[in-house]
């Protein structure tokens, strides 16, 4: 995606292009390293949540909880790690495995992306997803066949906690990885900002699920934690503009 107000030089993000290529080029270039990437993403920013919630009221930021009379058990985490981990290896795997045959390989461009172009990138894929993921959203709530089928596991849990952000069914997550692979390809992104963007995406549905409202994050954690609640609201993942446009917003 070459913007036209991106016309700066590499150089900021070059040395550490450069590093990258030399250092981990065959590694950055599997098809599993983007699930890697993610999946490792989700356990990482989830982990924190889970310390938050396991302390309960004698956490500091217990004052943020949005519902204070939830609480997420140790059991119900580990349903949804166990979730997770099975969707990857009997869904996500296998569709990499598929998609091999038809993606082109990855060819890492010598130079990096200017700062600015890795932005207008990463939130062109961020606008692009939000729009897919509502329109699935709204339908997969509309359809009473495909809601109870395909996304009613995914509201098991009233009060959401981070490791639900991947309490999924594989045909879920199989779209979802399918969106967040294939958008950075149809848009021309740099392999930088398809993974800076792979990583933030999972970030923000991690918050979105965190249960906590903090007032230093720009995410849409009460939003969500409202549809996981009244679950005919707040269909957009990112941001709330859709949400607006269609009178969805709770
Ligand atoms: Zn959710
Ligand atoms: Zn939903």
């Amino acid at each position: 995606m070459n913007s036209p107000i991106c016309q700066q030089k590499h150089l900021l993000l070059q040395s550490f292009w450069d590093y990258i290529h030399a250092e981990f080029g065959e590694f950055v270039c599997s098809p599993f390293f983007p699930l890697i990437l993610t999946f490792f993403g989700f356990l990482s920013f989830s982990f924190p949540f889970a310390i938050l919630d396991l302390l309960g009221e004698k956490n500091f930021l217990y004052q943020y909880k949005i519902q204070k009379d939830k609480h997420p058990t140790l059991n119900m985490m580990m349903l949804c790690l166990w979730r997770a981990i099975f969707n990857h290896l009997f869904y996500a795997i296998p569709g990499i495995l598929l998609n091999w045959f038809w993606m082109p390989p990855v060819i890492l461009p010598a130079t990096a992306p200017s700062v600015c172009t890795l932005l207008v990138e990463i939130f062109g894929c961020l606008l692009l997803f939000d729009f897919q993921y509502y329109i699935w959203h709204f339908i997969h709530h509309k359809n009473l066949w495909l809601y109870k089928k395909v996304h009613a596991i995914h509201h098991t849990y009233v009060a959401p906690f981070s490791w639900s952000s991947q309490n999924l069914t594989g045909y879920e997550l199989v779209t979802l990885g399918f969106w967040s692979n294939t958008n950075p390809i149809s848009l021309g992104c740099h392999p930088l900002s398809f993974w800076s963007c792979s990583l933030l995406s999972i970030w923000l549905s991690v918050e979105d699920h965190s249960g906590y409202n903090f007032p230093w994050f720009l995410g849409g954690a009460l939003a969500h934690d409202l549809h996981h609640q009244r679950p005919d609201t707040n269909f957009s993942p990112f941001f709330r503009h859709w949400d607006l446009i269609f009178g969805t917003t709770s």
